[in-house]
């Protein structure tokens, strides 16, 4: 068989390679439609599998459909993408020849039976992030060019992209034995979940992991890829399964309980009972008392005389609000713990049943709560518990309901600035934040990427 001629790089067409705009190849021919392109890289390789000789297997072609930028506009392309096949050489004495068939990898597609370029799915996962996948179909359909409509994809073959991205995503990850790992559940109204963060001191803290579920199983499976013996200290929140299982897993002395994840309990419960208590006032009394007593400097002296006269007729409401700032200022404050057994004697009977799960969580992790406190020294107003709680409501209540992939891939991976990382090893809690607000600012994209 004559070998094939590879084209040579003569043939390549500066303005159609700027326009086509990918690094490793060139564009040889066609128009803004039709591109035809290829590896300026024409190098006969070594065998992939044994590093031997090999030869030219003669040349293929193969169509895929890009998303190319027209005057910041972005518009479907289709790439006539040309490749060499090589055929190994080798011949090993009393083995059977290699002979192993391959072409050379590329970064420009996630595999090579794909039919989209990475960019293509990049672009679906971006706008994924923020939309569903009938909007995302919407907005992808102003990337049609007459007579095309077939290069937009249908839903269920962007959900699978979708998938393929995350796991892609996903592999990549390194998980260097953390010396301390924060974990904090979350409920939002239609999914339970674990942020898993790497606190290693004096770097900032990362978000490691998303565990779509909040089960055993689940959280066993996790930790299993943790070196536990090399782990110092690993945080839980109030969660019992949580707690328990970490507690069965993890030596009970590196467990700690946050404190101010149960400061959110306690907040939990009393809005509970201020929204009954006080259901016939409008929402912002109901928030003066909820506010807590660090917010108290800001409230007008008309608000705070307008409390001061309801508790004065309405002795529950009293007690049970001289009972949640008690505590909110205990644990807010970061003082002894061994005080917040004075406040469970404090209280009297119908506050034990407004703060049944404080009072109940406060006895099974007193141990938990005082090493957290001992050991972690945070500085005050600057919670990570409640910043990452802050992150997820965000990201509840602007963004669509996903699919767990999505969900991840939203708290994960949504810093695309970052090319494939090789080494992932979580994003910083402020970094995300950012992206998260941009997100909401502009839509998840900057107006002329869109
Ligand atoms: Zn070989």
């Amino acid at each position: 068989m004559a070998k094939p001629r590879p084209r040579k790089l003569k043939d390549v067409d500066p303005e159609l390679t700027a326009y086509l705009d990918i690094d490793e190849l060139k564009a040889i021919g066609g128009d803004e439609y039709n591109i035809k392109t290829m590896s300026p890289n024409t190098e006969v390789p070594p065998c992939v599998e044994c590093g031997g000789p090999t030869e030219n297997h003669g040349k293929f072609d193969k169509i895929l459909i890009d998303i190319v930028s027209v005057d910041r506009r972005k518009q479907f392309a289709r790439l006539h993408y040309y490749f060499y096949k090589y055929r190994c050489l080798n011949k090993v004495p009393g083995h059977e020849n290699c002979n192993a068939l391959f072409q050379k990898q590329v970064g420009f597609v996630s595999s090579e039976n794909a039919k989209i370029t990475r960019r293509y799915e990049d672009e679906v996962m971006r706008l994924a992030m923020y939309e569903s996948l009938t909007d995302v179909r919407k907005d992808m359909k102003s990337y049609i060019v007459k007579g095309h409509q077939k290069d937009l994809i249908s839903k269920p073959a962007m959900s699978k992209v979708i998938k393929r991205w995350v796991e892609e995503k996903d592999a990549h990850r390194v998980f260097i034995s953390p010396a301390a790992l924060l974990m904090y559940t979350y409920h939002s109204s239609v999914n339970d979940f674990i942020v898993v963060a790497d606190v290693e001191p004096h770097s900032p803290c990362r978000i490691i992991e998303v565990i779509p579920t909040v089960t055993e199983a689940a959280i066993r499976s996790f930790l299993a890829k943790i070196d536990i013996g090399g782990l110092l200290a690993i945080v839980v929140d109030c969660n019992p399964i949580l707690y328990e299982t970490v507690k069965d897993i993890v030596p009970r002395s590196k467990v700690m309980v946050d404190t101010d994840s149960l400061r959110r309990v306690l907040r939990d419960e009393f809005k509970i009972f201020i929204y009954e208590r006080l259901k016939r006032y409008q929402k912002y009394v109901r928030e003066l008392f909820l506010a807590g007593p660090d917010a108290q400097a800001l409230i007008s002296n008309e608000d705070r005389a307008k409390m001061r006269r309801l508790q004065k007729n309405d002795e529950g409401l009293e007690n049970a609000y001289s009972a949640y700032a008690g505590l909110y200022v205990l644990l807010q404050k970061h003082r002894d713990i061994s005080e917040l057994t004075s406040w469970k004697e404090v209280l009297n009977e119908t506050n034990q049943s407004t703060f049944v799960l404080t009072t109940s969580y406060m006895e099974t992790y007193i141990e938990e709560l005082a090493r957290y406190r001992q050991g972690a020294h945070p500085k005050e107003g600057d919670s990570i518990y409640d910043e990452i709680y802050s992150l997820n409501q965000k990201i509840e209540s602007y963004f669509p309901i996903s699919t767990d992939e999505v969900f991840r891939a939203r708290m994960l991976y949504s810093d695309f600035s970052k090319s494939i990382d090789k080494k992932w090893q979580g994003i910083d809690v402020s970094e995300l934040k950012s992206i998260i607000d941009n997100m909401i600012k502009t839509g998840g994209l900057e107006e002329h990427e869109r």
